[in-house]
């Protein structure tokens, strides 16, 4: 059985992985230090023999017993509202967390796929934005420890790749969303879903002309996981192409939810991207991966998973508006 070693193993995506893999038979050993995580995304894979979960820090040494055959580094605080919070332990994790794990990827010999994102694009000059592009990021905005931690990341992971030989794999993530995301992790699916749920009108920053790609997490993985297994070690984007208007987004919120509320406008936070959406050509072309879920099919299943949540779950998410810290 193929063992395989998933940090932030108790987040949205991470949980969805480790679900994956499980799925496919490997030994999974998620690890997580439930900072931003939370143990009920995968309180179901617990009586599984073929699941052992560490609750670790890994910006600290790791360590894991036996043999490994693949690493799958997704721990990280991902959201806006995440790195104003813990901005110090998000730049941790992203470098001295990949170094760990790359140590330990090369004494285990195994194969590790980190977890980039669209971040390292900034507000993207470029449209839509291909691997080649360089990005335009600002080192010292607030979401500089976010993008700078993953440049860093996707640096050090081509080091090791071309110096000691270790087999990388390096996903650049695009807005993904479904079923397990936090409620009140800031981010706009669930702000905008909460505040449906708790009968308080949407807010859309800036002008809501900004523009977003959003996947669905199910096709997310999948791409994921093919690239995994691919032999390309330079970074590919895997999201969804088809980009809407946040102002048109929330809309469509509001169609879904059937909520009376309207919309309301905030200050656009500072650095906040004005477009993003992936050029997924490479990932099409090497791992033959496409997205298979529509925006419609996929937000109706978030929906579902939200307004199953308890009320107790829904008090605890008031949505905190942190547009005005961050104001340019
Ligand atoms: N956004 C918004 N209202 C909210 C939360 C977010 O208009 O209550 C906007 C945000 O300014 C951004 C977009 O939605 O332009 C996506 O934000 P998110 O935090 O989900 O992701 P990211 O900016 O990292 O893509």
């Amino acid at each position: 059985m193929k063992k395989i070693l998933i940090t932030g193993a108790a987040g949205f995506l991470g949980s969805h992985l480790c679900d994956r893999f499980i799925k496919e038979g490997y030994h999974v050993i998620g690890m997580d230090n439930l900072i931003t995580g939370d143990l009920k995304n995968i309180e179901h894979l617990f009586p599984l023999e073929q699941f052992e979960f560490y609750h670790h820090d890994v910006s600290k040494f790791v360590h894991v017993a036996g043999d490994l055959d693949y690493i799958l580094h997704f721990a990280s605080p991902a959201s806006p509202i995440d790195y104003l919070k813990i901005p110090i332990q998000t730049l941790k994790v992203g470098s001295l967390g990949t170094h760990n794990l790359l140590g330990l990827a090369k004494v285990k010999n195994a194969r590790i796929l980190i977890a980039s994102t669209s971040e390292v694009y900034g507000d993207p000059l470029v449209h839509p934005q291909t691997e080649e592009y360089y990005g335009n990021v600002s080192t010292i905005g607030p979401r500089g420890v976010y993008d700078e931690a993953k440049r860093f990341q996707e640096s050090i992971t081509m080091a090791y790749h071309r110096f000691h030989g270790l087999e990388t794999r390096i996903v650049r993530i695009f807005n993904t969303y479904g079923p397990r995301m936090r409620l009140n992790d800031g981010r706009v699916i669930p702000a905008f879903i909460g505040q449906a749920l708790r009968g308080e009108d949407l807010t859309v920053f800036g002008d809501g002309s900004q523009t977003r790609s959003f996947c669905y997490v199910d096709d997310q993985v999948e791409g994921i996981y093919r690239l995994l297994l691919s032999d390309y070690a330079e970074p590919v984007n895997i999201g969804n192409p088809h980009e809407i208007t946040i102002k048109d987004f929330a809309e469509e919120i509001i169609k879904l939810t059937g909520t009376t509320q309207k919309i309301i406008y905030k200050d656009l936070p500072k650095d906040d991207p004005m477009q993003r959406q992936p050029d997924i050509s490479k990932a099409k072309a090497i791992l033959g991966w496409e997205p298979k879920v529509e925006r419609a099919e996929g937000m109706k299943i978030t929906y579902g998973y939200f307004k199953g949540l308890s009320e107790e779950d829904l008090k605890k998410s008031e949505h905190k508006d942190f547009s005005q810290h961050i104001t340019r």
